[in-house]
């Protein structure tokens, strides 16, 4: 970074704050990881610079030979290893991608079922403040309050009241396995169309830690930068009778020209996606969100839904006397990262919250295991209940730098100070 060095300090120095801030804290937050140097450079390179409105091979503008190459090799591997038909890897984030499947399959008003934002949902699935609510009628479905799971059946008979043109299956905050096969047959009683948002266990899904919604779903969406772990940006897989729709739904629909860096990372991180080293990495997630649980849970917490099958588990807090709001600031203090997040059913607003959600993804890249998901959840609970005490909360930021320092992040990255 010599050049932005000397070009932009003050821009450096944030850059290389931000660094230290990823290799000083534990990431527990569920939706973030750290990509390979790969990825980064794919996504740091020239291709920033180039227009390539349309797709491979019929495109706006001249120049596209290889460009072209990249979007079709990030396509053929999308669709390898989810099994899909077809796959569109334009789409800037998972919200655009999100648009442009409703834009490409809903009428404005059609009536929607989407998982409720408040029992785990996206804001893309029909909330009211998005324009996901606004454009369409969506009508939300929960947990079941006695399991905190998806109650199918009591989801089969709201479908057959409301009707649905669609059902939006996925979510942000759901730590157990979705059965899309069976969402699939409600869909298919009612003739709804299946819209499976997988951006949180993309991952998994290629892996096989978590059923594929791709055999199942008419529409699948994702985020590539989760437990996929690739550069920041959304992806649309479906059946091939919705190819055409799609594709003109997210060019010309709703975006211009592609991010062809970010399109090249995302060929590179689907090509890591695809390696026995991957699989293993995520079969580590899924034991290491396991154990945090488990350790937990041996501390007095208690999960939703009582546990994990992902990657990521929600804590409710109301026992410890905190809310999901003070236990963030808390944790912070002493360099854990964690997102506060309402559970099902909080009696609080959605800016304080009862629970925290906590995700094993990105301190799994680093190389922790289960050990370390020990040690982990010792230093959230001594940090929480300790909490007024100085001196505890000194000595646990202290443990959890060592513990960084254990696990070096991109030691491949040098910075002059
Ligand atoms: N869908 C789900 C289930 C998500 O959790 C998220 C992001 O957290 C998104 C979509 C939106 O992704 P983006 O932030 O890239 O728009």
């Amino acid at each position: 970074w010599t050049k932005l060095k000397t070009t932009d300090p003050e821009v450096y120095g944030w850059v290389v704050k931000e660094l230290e801030r990823q290799r000083n804290k534990l990431e527990l937050i569920a939706s973030e990881n750290f990509t390979s140097i790969a990825v980064l450079e794919a996504q740091g390179s020239v291709l920033t610079n180039k227009y390539a409105e349309g797709y491979p091979a019929r495109r706006y503008y001249g120049g596209c030979e290889f460009v072209d190459q990249i979007e079709q090799l990030a396509i053929d591997r999308a669709k390898a290893l989810f099994k899909a038909e077809h796959v569109n890897v334009q789409p800037h984030s998972g919200s655009q991608a999100n648009m442009a499947v409703y834009l490409a399959t809903l009428k404005y008003g059609d009536v929607v079922m989407g998982m409720d934002l408040a029992h785990g949902g996206h804001l893309t699935h029909g909330s009211p403040v998005n324009f996901s609510g606004k454009w369409y009628r969506f009508v939300p479905y929960g947990v079941s309050p006695d399991t905190e799971t998806i109650d199918y059946d009591q989801l089969e008979e709201q479908a057959r009241e409301v009707k649905p043109r669609m059902i939006v299956a996925g979510a942000s905050a759901y730590p157990r396995f979705i059965d899309f096969e069976r969402l699939r047959s409600i869909c298919d009683e009612v003739g709804a169309l299946l819209m499976v948002d997988m951006a949180h266990i993309a991952g998994l899904v290629a892996a096989s830690f978590h059923p594929n919604p791709c055999p199942h779903a008419h529409l699948v969406t994702t985020t590539t930068h989760k437990t996929l772990r690739g550069p920041r940006g959304g992806m649309i897989l479906c059946k091939e009778e919705f190819a055409r729709a799609v594709d003109k739904a997210v060019f010309p629909g709703t975006q211009g020209g592609p991010l062809m860096h970010v399109i090249a990372a995302k060929a590179v991180a689907l090509k890591e996606a695809a390696t026995p080293e991957f699989v293993a990495y995520q079969a580590q997630v899924v034991k290491n969100a396991k154990s945090l649980a488990q350790a937990l849970q041996e501390k007095g917490y208690r999960l939703v839904s009582g546990g994990t099958d992902n990657h990521l588990l929600l804590v409710d807090l109301r026992n410890i006397g905190l809310t999901g709001r003070e236990a963030e600031i808390i944790l912070d203090q002493v360099g854990i990262t964690v997102n506060k997040n309402a559970i099902p059913f909080d009696p609080q607003k959605p800016t304080v919250t009862s629970g925290i959600r906590l995700g094993t993804p990105a301190c799994t890249s680093r190389g922790m295991k289960e050990e370390e998901m020990q040690l982990i959840a010792e230093l959230i609970d001594r940090a929480l209940r300790g909490r007024s005490s100085e001196t505890t909360l000194q000595k646990v930021r202290k443990e959890v730098l060592n513990l960084c320092s254990r696990f070096p992040l991109y030691p491949e990255l040098s910075v002059e100070e």
